[in-house]
């Protein structure tokens, strides 16, 4: 079988359906140049993100993970004037730098990182309107308390989407058991016996390479 590269694949895409876009250059060059993981949600995939916000008319989005704030951007887009993104982050320099690309996309009152464990910042919110939208993309041995406290926080047939639920086919693979592998399995079953959200993994490829999202509405 020929080697087939999926970041050109995406570029192809890409080429016809996001254009260029300076405020998200500007987002993942401040955070490289400024030491952050190169982990951020793909553009295809912060579009998706984007567009499935605006599906959902999202005016409260929560966020659990944040790194420089370039999946917080995408969705932050989608929100209308008086629309509010919260997102989680534990690493400080994370957090600030997550800061200047919220300011420098006019994002600065829309978009508030909360800095500390999510879990705890999870349990201490207390919104007095439900999120519409959740996006967990934080550490995956985690995602099934992150999971549990996201019901919570969200409205009836609001949506929690998962990052990183496929990991190269490792999840299904039992000789695989680190804890944040395990972690997804977790969630799964944990989602199985939960009679009050639907959900479905897609699996994706692209320059993120082998992976995929879950998708849930809590019913
Ligand atoms: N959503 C981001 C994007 O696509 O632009 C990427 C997030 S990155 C994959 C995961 C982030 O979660 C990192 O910035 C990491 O510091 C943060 N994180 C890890 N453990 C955490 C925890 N316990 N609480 C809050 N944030 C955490």
């Amino acid at each position: 079988t020929s080697v087939i590269d999926w970041t050109k694949s995406d570029a192809y895409h890409n080429s016809f359906l996001i254009p260029k876009d300076e405020v998200m250059e500007f987002a993942l060059k401040n955070s490289i140049d400024k030491g952050l993981p190169d982990i951020a949600v793909s553009p295809a995939q912060g579009k998706l993100l984007n567009l499935l916000a605006q599906s959902v008319g999202a005016k409260h989005i929560l966020e659990v993970g944040t790194l420089g704030g370039y999946s917080s951007i995408w969705m932050g887009r989608a929100l209308p004037k008086d629309g509010k993104l919260i997102t989680l982050e534990i690493n400080e320099t994370h957090a600030k730098v997550a800061g200047e690309n919220f300011a420098k996309a006019g994002l600065g009152d829309k978009c508030e990182v909360i800095l500390g464990p999510a879990y705890e910042s999870m349990i201490g919110l207390r919104p007095k309107i439900p999120f519409d939208l959740v996006f967990i993309d934080a550490d995956k041995r985690s995602y099934p308390k992150y999971f549990a406290e996201a019901k919570r926080l969200v409205k009836k047939g609001g949506v929690i989407i998962v990052d990183n639920v496929v990991r190269y086919g490792q999840v299904n693979d039992m000789s695989v058991n680190d804890p944040d592998t395990v972690g997804i399995r977790e969630l799964l079953a944990y989602i199985k016996q939960d009679k009050e959200v639907e959900a479905t993994t897609i699996a994706t490829v692209g320059e993120r390479a082998f992976d995929g999202f879950l998708y849930a509405i809590r019913k």
